[in-house]
């Protein structure tokens, strides 16, 4: 008997990059268990579920989307079409920031936090930890929320309302993150990323650093004596970011991710 993988391998073989992955993902959603180990064939109504995400495959829009879910830090998160889907390049930057503050009880604020991520992973591998998430989105933060009940944090994380371009940062932390949009407008028209990802969680405005720009001082205004600002960049930010530090912060240190690009920036408050 051809394993069912097999049989919807082949309808998705030609419209995308990862067919058997695909296949594998996507029926393992319909049937609630790990696709591999099934060997009975799909009911009437399976089979029409199935069809219908491999139509919605084909058009590009991602897996993470048809199943409402992307893995992070090794935690299932829920995602929609008004989150960005967590990216492994962002596990660079968490597993940074648990390193640093495994062992304290950090006060954390994750700015434009969609779906929670990273907020969520630090507060899950930094028990100690107390973590605010603010996002611009109503609609992302209804996501985070869910995130957060998902990964019973509600005691030591919360979500709240805010953009971060116009509203000032309240109370004071000793971690602030934020995997800001930071795609220049421009070069954003050009990439397959926009296609089925909010724009307003990529774009960064005409050089891309218009979230940095905003988010240096206030953090730089809000942070505990020797408090960290750490930030996910682009590959090409490796120079630009660390210059908007150097004025406000100090030690500002550039790290690369699993394929060698600049990807995080760490920068330590020096009051
Ligand atoms: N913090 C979220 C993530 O890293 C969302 C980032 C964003 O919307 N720019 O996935």
């Amino acid at each position: 008997m051809v394993s069912l993988v097999n049989k919807y391998y082949a309808l998705l073989s030609g419209f995308t990059e990862t067919p058997l992955q695909d296949a594998r993902a996507l029926l393992s959603y319909v049937l609630q268990s790990d696709a591999l180990l099934v060997w009975r064939d799909l009911t009437h109504d399976e089979e029409q579920k199935m069809l219908s995400l491999i139509e919605k495959r084909k058009t590009g829009i991602p897996i993470a989307y048809l199943v409402g879910e992307k893995e992070f830090m090794s935690l299932p998160f829920f995602v929609n079409e008004h989150t960005l889907i967590p990216r492994p390049d962002t596990e660079t930057l968490v597993e940074e920031l648990i390193d640093l503050f495994k062992d304290k009880s950090p006060r954390i604020l994750d700015l434009c936090c969609g779906t929670g991520c990273i907020g969520i992973s630090l507060a899950h591998f930094i028990p100690q930890s107390n973590v605010t998430m603010l996002d611009v989105s109503p609609e992302a933060l209804e996501i985070a929320e869910k995130n957060i009940l998902r990964h019973h944090l509600s005691n030591r994380v919360r979500v709240k309302l805010s953009d971060v371009l116009k509203d000032e940062i309240e109370d004071k932390y000793d971690l602030i993150v934020s995997n800001p949009p930071y795609i220049e407008t421009e070069t954003l028209q050009t990439l397959d990323v926009s296609k089925h990802e909010p724009i307003l969680a990529l774009d960064g405005g005409s050089d891309g650093l218009n979230f940095y720009r905003v988010i240096i001082p206030k953090a730089a205004a809000s942070l505990t004596p020797c408090g960290t600002l750490a930030f996910e960049i682009g590959y090409n930010q490796g120079q630009s970011v660390p210059a908007l530090l150097s004025p406000y912060f100090k030690d500002v240190t550039l790290k690369q991710d699993l394929s060698g690009n600049d990807r995080v920036v760490i920068a330590q408050n020096p009051i």
